[in-house]
């Protein structure tokens, strides 16, 4: 009788955990000095080959790069007949593998034997765990943490599929837990604003010397602008039509737009589960998870600002060419409404927060409410949670660099301080630590007081230090608040 046993690693291992390379880096390096000269264990150029008698398709392998690995099994004869020499070699391979990798990997570590209920069956399905075994011959990265173009086929948190009524898209293949970086990509090209001398004459010129891979792969991004449904009634010749469906500023406010073969792919939500950043540092756009993704889920960001349903839909037809049918854009009417209710709650605080915070502040006059304004912060935080689902970060974030600005304009250092420690952690889980914007919190947090606004007012003096200790929860939020 024969079964199938072996061992995954749950969750698999991350391309951007230097202690997750590490870890493989050493795992593979045992089984190294483990077999310095059995014929049966193979060292190829990707990967280590388990060469088993009683593996007819396929033989167990190990590859050099750990985030491929999901599953290292075989099948096993466990009551060794007419082969048992070959049979029980194996086996003996196999247990020192599972010994070397269960003592690294720790919690990691599932063993699994498929007739045995006990250990029951492994945690991948075959077909992806066909995929990983597949991609272990594909090329490295050349770079290991992070790799700078992913080929979407070799990522090992998403794919690319087809979605029924959205073309191509990106689907989570493992669950992402929030802040993952799941891909930074080099822009195929940019265009500065406004492009000389026309939009369609700079991109052919820039096309013509790349690969015609890459060529092609530019002219089969989507065009909202050939499109029958199209609303533009100017003909837009067809590279400029792809360039402005798919580009993306380099930057917040960038005059340069740049075109990305895979973030492209990436479709619309109004409630996304990933943000998107231009990285000065890396000079890439990142893309960050800001909520849970669940394997199977698609990956998604925002196109557009607009927040109301009316414009926000209205700009999504024109500019990109589709009727959103996002969770929140095919939720009842009713519920629709509330949300435009609370989103226009969520502008009007903005618009306040952000009067109060910059008016004047070159100057000594001092806000007329920054306690006001302090509990205009915790309200839009409040409602920011509600609307988006506990997918805000990046949006509060912001409130809570708005809240730092009242409290350090007041001389108030202790709170000034909690709140850029916040807004800094919600910024990496947005951008990761090595952007601008997060490099620049960390300064404040370092030091709250380099800040410009510093001591505008000395109304709310306190020290850094002057955070109180034992203080737990509300009561916490009620001293940092300022309430009661
Ligand atoms: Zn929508």
């Amino acid at each position: 009788m024969k079964t199938t046993a072996g061992f995954d690693l749950v969750p698999k291992l991350s391309c951007t955990s230097p202690e997750d390379q590490k870890s493989w880096n050493t795992f593979i390096s045992q089984i190294r000095t483990q077999y310095p000269s059995n014929p049966n264990v193979q060292f190829k150029e990707n990967y280590i080959l388990f060469k088993h008698f009683e593996a007819e398709e396929h033989h167990p392998m190990l590859p050099y790069i750990g985030h491929k690995f999901l599953r290292f099994s075989s099948s096993i004869n466990p009551n060794p007949g007419d082969n048992s020499i070959l049979n029980s070699d194996f086996l003996s391979v196999l247990h020192t593998v599972c010994g070397i990798a269960k003592n690294i990997f720790g919690k990691k570590f599932r063993w699994w034997r498929d007739d045995l209920k006990e250990d029951g069956e492994g945690f991948y399905g075959w077909q992806e765990v066909w995929e990983s075994w597949a991609s272990y011959d594909m090329p490295n990265d050349p770079t290991p943490s992070p790799p700078p173009n992913i080929n979407p086929l070799a990522s090992p948190l998403f794919k690319v599929q087809t979605i029924p009524s959205k073309g191509r898209g990106l689907i989570a293949t493992v669950n992402i837990p929030t802040g993952t970086r799941i891909l930074t990509e080099s822009p195929l090209f940019t265009i500065p604003s406004p492009p000389i001398p026309s939009l369609e004459t700079s991109i052919s010129k820039t096309l013509k010397p790349l690969s015609k891979e890459k060529q092609s792969a530019y002219h089969s991004l989507h065009n909202n602008y050939q499109s029958p449904s199209s609303t533009s009634k100017i003909k837009t010749p067809p590279l400029s039509g792809i360039f402005k469906t798919n580009a993306i500023p380099c930057g917040y406010n960038s005059s340069i737009a740049g075109i990305y073969l895979t973030i492209c792919l990436i479709n619309h939500s109004c409630i996304p589960n990933t943000y998107h950043n231009w990285n000065e540092n890396l000079e890439q756009e990142t893309i960050h998870a800001i909520r849970p993704i669940n394997a199977g889920e698609e990956i998604t960001i925002s196109y557009i600002s607009e927040s109301m349903s009316n414009p926000r839909r209205k700009r999504l037809q024109e500019c990109f060419g589709f009727d959103c049918q996002c969770q929140l854009c095919t939720s009842d009417p009713k519920q629709l409404e509330s949300n435009d209710e609370r989103r226009q709650r969520i502008l009007e605080l903005n618009e306040s927060i952000m009067s109060n915070v910059t008016a004047s502040y070159s100057t000594t006059t001092i806000d007329s409410t920054p306690i006001d304004c302090l509990k205009d912060c915790r309200r839009l935080i409040g409602l920011l949670g509600q609307e988006y689902d506990g997918s805000a970060v990046n949006f509060e974030g912001g409130a809570y660099y708005d809240a730092f600005r009242v409290c350090i304009r007041q001389g108030d250092q202790a709170r000034a301080k909690v709140m850029v420690g916040r807004a800094y952690e919600m910024r990496v889980l947005c951008e990761g630590e090595d952007s601008e914007s997060s490099r620049d919190l960390k300064r404040l947090v370092m030091n709250p007081t380099v800040h410009k606004m510093y001591g505008l007012s000395m109304k709310w003096r306190s020290e850094v230090e002057d955070v109180p200790e034992g203080l737990e929860g509300e009561e916490f939020e009620k001293w940092l608040w300022r309430e009661g």
